[in-house]
């Protein structure tokens, strides 16, 4: 665990956190919709365009060979952090968003009326959206996992309703709304037992549990450089080799062609095969040192830290008269560092505005989860997200500020 001292040292590595809102200081709190960038992801921007932009796999040039270089050597940096087996496994996309789209979309041509795909009811609409589609284009059936109260994947809803008509299995690895981290080894056994693909949505999970591809043995993992102390606009799909290998490209253009004539043409291998156009270099570049940013920190660290954090904030929050928290039950193990909630019957909106006038940025609304807020019978709640550079001080800043907002609303 970090000390005071340790502590104040991260936060020195964020210069954002330095910024006043409204002549308050800035507590981030918001963290499950971005993380702020430490002042060396901040500097290979900078450093990227000063030396060595330019396009890659393309130019015959210095420059063009150097970005090109550190485009590759951070490909390999996410291979090794997610332990892949090779490092054509690795997909630049948009983010999570674009990957799990890059999923539904090659996977079409193997989907057949009548064909079933399983996800769950807390999912992120970016993991729900695609596969809604996907099924009404090739008439084949969305079928949902539920959960208990505590927030909890009903895991009998999901052996009563995997089958052999399972074709895809999509499930979030850690919830952005409850921050639970599901149990995404056993649906991953299971749905290969009756020969599933499964898809993981670790948008949240990347910066907060050590992951290993080849130990989990999913099919797909998707994720997004801006939730890991990177940029925004650049992600990653994983994808196991022999099945990337069969699946149909998801856009065409340059880079990702061998050879082409007015009437054929052939694709290139992967990873170029997935990666058509100039992708976001100067993203993908700077995104290897938010890696070594984390990598640093060491994640065990990083996931106490912010364990430590929740359950100092559950505490606090627990003694507000009408508060009601989501995803809460006596066994905290399974939880990250994300805590949602309502106070009495006050709007998130106006909860939201008054914290952040008060110098807090906390996400409020739907949350990209319409479908979890009606198992919950609310239309928004109030999400407050940790990271490292978070402090029990905050939390205690929290607590008297949403004390306020309760009195100042229930006149
Ligand atoms: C943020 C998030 C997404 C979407 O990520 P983008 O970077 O916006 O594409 C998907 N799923 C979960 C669980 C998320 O938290």
């Amino acid at each position: 665990m970090f000390s005071e001292k340790e502590i104040q040292k991260i936060r020195n590595q964020f210069p954002i956190l330095k910024e006043k809102i409204y002549s308050n200081p800035l507590i981030y709190m918001d963290n499950a919709a971005t993380t702020q960038k430490p002042l060396k992801v901040i500097q290979a921007s900078q450093n990227y365009y000063s030396t060595m932009n330019s396009n890659i796999h393309r130019g015959l040039h210095y420059l063009s060979h150097k970005a090109t270089l550190y485009v590759e050597n951070v490909r390999r940096k996410i291979q090794k952090f997610i332990h892949a087996k090779y490092s054509s496994e690795i997909i630049f996309t948009k983010g999570t968003t674009e990957s799990i789209n890059l999923v539904a979309s090659s996977m079409e041509g193997f989907i057949k009326k009548g064909d079933e795909i399983i996800i769950s009811c807390i999912e992120h609409h970016s993991n729900l959206v695609p596969w809604q589609i996907l099924c009404k284009k090739k008439n084949a059936i969305l079928k949902i996992i539920s959960i208990h109260e505590s927030g909890f994947l009903k895991l009998t809803d999901f052996e009563f309703l995997i089958s052999e008509r399972t074709k895809i299995v999509s499930i979030s690895h850690i919830s952005n709304v409850l921050g639970i981290i599901n149990p995404v080894k056993y649906i991953i056994e299971k749905a290969h037992e009756y020969g599933a693909l499964v898809l993981i949505d670790g948008a949240q999970a990347l910066s907060n549990l050590d992951l290993n591809v080849q130990d989990l043995n999913v099919d797909f993992y998707v994720f997004s450089a801006h939730k890991m102390y990177g940029p925004t606009g650049i992600g990653v799909l994983y994808g196991k080799k022999k099945i990337l290998e069969k699946l149909y490209p998801y856009q065409f253009g340059g880079e990702m062609i061998k050879d082409v004539s007015f009437n054929e043409t052939t694709y290139s291998d992967l990873p170029l095969k997935f990666e058509a156009g100039t992708p976001n270099i100067e993203g993908i570049i700077v995104w290897g040192f938010a890696i070594d940013f984390v990598k640093e920190i060491g994640i065990s660290n990083i996931q106490s830290y912010k364990k430590k954090l929740l359950m100092y904030a559950i505490k606090c929050l627990s003694s507000i008269d009408g508060i009601q928290l989501y995803g809460i039950s006596k066994d905290l193990s399974n939880k990250s560092g994300i805590l949602s909630f309502n106070v009495d019957n006050l709007h998130c909106f106006d909860v939201g505005s008054i914290l952040d006038r008060l110098g807090i940025a906390v996400r409020t609304g739907h949350l990209c989860a319409q479908p979890l807020m009606n198992f919950f019978k609310v239309s928004g709640m109030i999400r407050v997200s940790f990271s490292v550079y978070n402090t029990c001080e905050e939390i205690d800043y929290l607590l008297e500020s949403l004390l306020k907002a309760k009195k100042m609303l229930s006149k």
